[in-house]
């Protein structure tokens, strides 16, 4: 099973939220968070910005955030870094130093 990574799950949590995502995409989705604390804050996050707003919409996702998100994730890819040898955990730690860098 491959592996998702954090820009994956950020375009997949809408989805997620509306329990639209296929069993075997929602096990990834739930793999992912298990070992990374960036992504469980940003979908943290997102359910409380759906709570507020009551519904699950376009207007309702921060997309201020899920751009920051995303380009700190395409940062760190152009970077260059061996990501292949860093663990989920030290990626993610990396994607999040940058996102408050930025
Ligand atoms: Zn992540």
């Amino acid at each position: 099973m491959k592996e998702l990574t954090c820009q994956q799950l950020v375009e997949l949590v809408t989805t997620y939220l509306d329990g639209a995502l296929s069993t075997a995409d929602h096990a990834r989705f739930d793999a992912h968070l298990a070992i990374c604390d960036g992504c469980t804050a940003y979908l943290a996050q997102m359910r409380r910005t759906i709570e507020l707003t009551g519904r699950l919409s376009s207007e309702a996702i921060e997309e201020p955030m899920r751009e920051r998100l995303l380009v700190a994730f395409r940062g760190w890819n152009d970077a260059g870094r061996p990501a292949d040898r860093m663990g989920p955990r030290a990626r993610a730690r990396e994607a999040w130093r940058r996102l408050r860098r930025a």
